[in-house]
């Protein structure tokens, strides 16, 4: 069955990870359309590894400018878009999370306008484009829920994050455009490269899998499953909430 047959989608950090795990479900149900981020070369493998329905396009989610001109590319090549990914998010480079001690003004702001002002200023950009009834789905994170040391600042951004689902909802009811949270545990993407030191690497991702209830850590395709579902008219009636797909990690104190 193809559950986004002719739907247009766009997965903003769908050249890695999670956005591309999205991308690809989105792909294997029949959907086209357009994934984003600043790395032209992963950019470009990714877009090539999706094949002829998906083009990508460079931008910074941080930049507006940037904002407007991927939305516009995107409508221009696809026409309207059905579901909006807003996924770009994570570690900002350069900028470690840090213990407070050590987080610095422009490392919080850095943090916040990546993690919680990019993801409003995705949706309002995208807003000319959406058809009524479109599915906008934020990626929030299990963190939001069960702390990580050192992570407040990330934390409290995807925390935020299911509040603005439920806020947009209500603002975009009239149009019917449903706004849902979609909250990853601990996924095995190249984040981990870049906030654990290599040496470290596995024995990190084994701590995780180790504390999920789930005996694993998730892979992209688990979140592209749930994506999938929340993009469907599946979920019509799912609106203004957040989902876990988390093997039961917030489960756990
Ligand atoms: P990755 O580091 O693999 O991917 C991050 C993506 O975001 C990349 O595509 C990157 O592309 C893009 N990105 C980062 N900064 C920007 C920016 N300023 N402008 C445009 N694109 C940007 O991480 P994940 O796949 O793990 O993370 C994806 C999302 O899932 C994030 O929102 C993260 O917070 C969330 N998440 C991840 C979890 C996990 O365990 N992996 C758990 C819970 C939530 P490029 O560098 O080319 O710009």
């Amino acid at each position: 069955m193809s559950k986004l047959k002719n739907k247009v989608a766009i997965v903003t950090g769908g050249n890695s990870g999670i956005g591309f795990g999205i991308a690809e479900a989105f792909r294997n149900e029949g959907a086209v359309g357009a994934i984003t981020g600043r790395n032209e070369a992963t950019l470009a493998s990714a877009a090539d590894a999706l094949g002829t329905g998906f083009i990508g396009i460079k931008g910074d989610v941080t930049s507006l400018s940037d904002l407007e001109n991927t939305f516009k590319k995107t409508a221009d090549k696809f026409g309207k878009i059905d579901v909006l990914v807003v996924n770009a998010g994570g570690v900002v480079d350069g900028f470690p999370m840090a213990a407070i001690t050590d987080v610095t003004e422009e490392n919080y702001d850095r943090y916040m306008d990546l993690n919680l002002k990019s993801v409003y200023f995705t949706v309002q950009k995208s807003l000319p484009y959406l058809n009524d009834g479109a599915s906008v789905i934020l990626i929030g994170s299990s963190a939001a829920h069960r702390a990580v040391p050192g992570m407040a600042i990330y934390s409290a951004a995807k925390a935020a994050i299911i509040s603005l689902a439920k806020g947009l909802s209500l603002d975009l009811l009239s149009r019917k455009i449903r706004v849902n949270t979609l909250s990853p545990g601990s996924i095995d993407t190249p984040v981990f490269g870049k906030i654990v030191p290599q040496e470290q690497l596995e024995q990190v991702k084994q701590a995780w899998t180790d504390i999920t209830p789930a005996g694993r850590q998730g892979l992209p395709s688990d979140i592209g499953h749930a994506a999938v579902f929340l993009a469907s008219d599946d979920s019509a009636f799912i609106v203004g909430t957040e989902i876990l797909s988390d093997g039961g990690l917030t489960n756990i104190s």
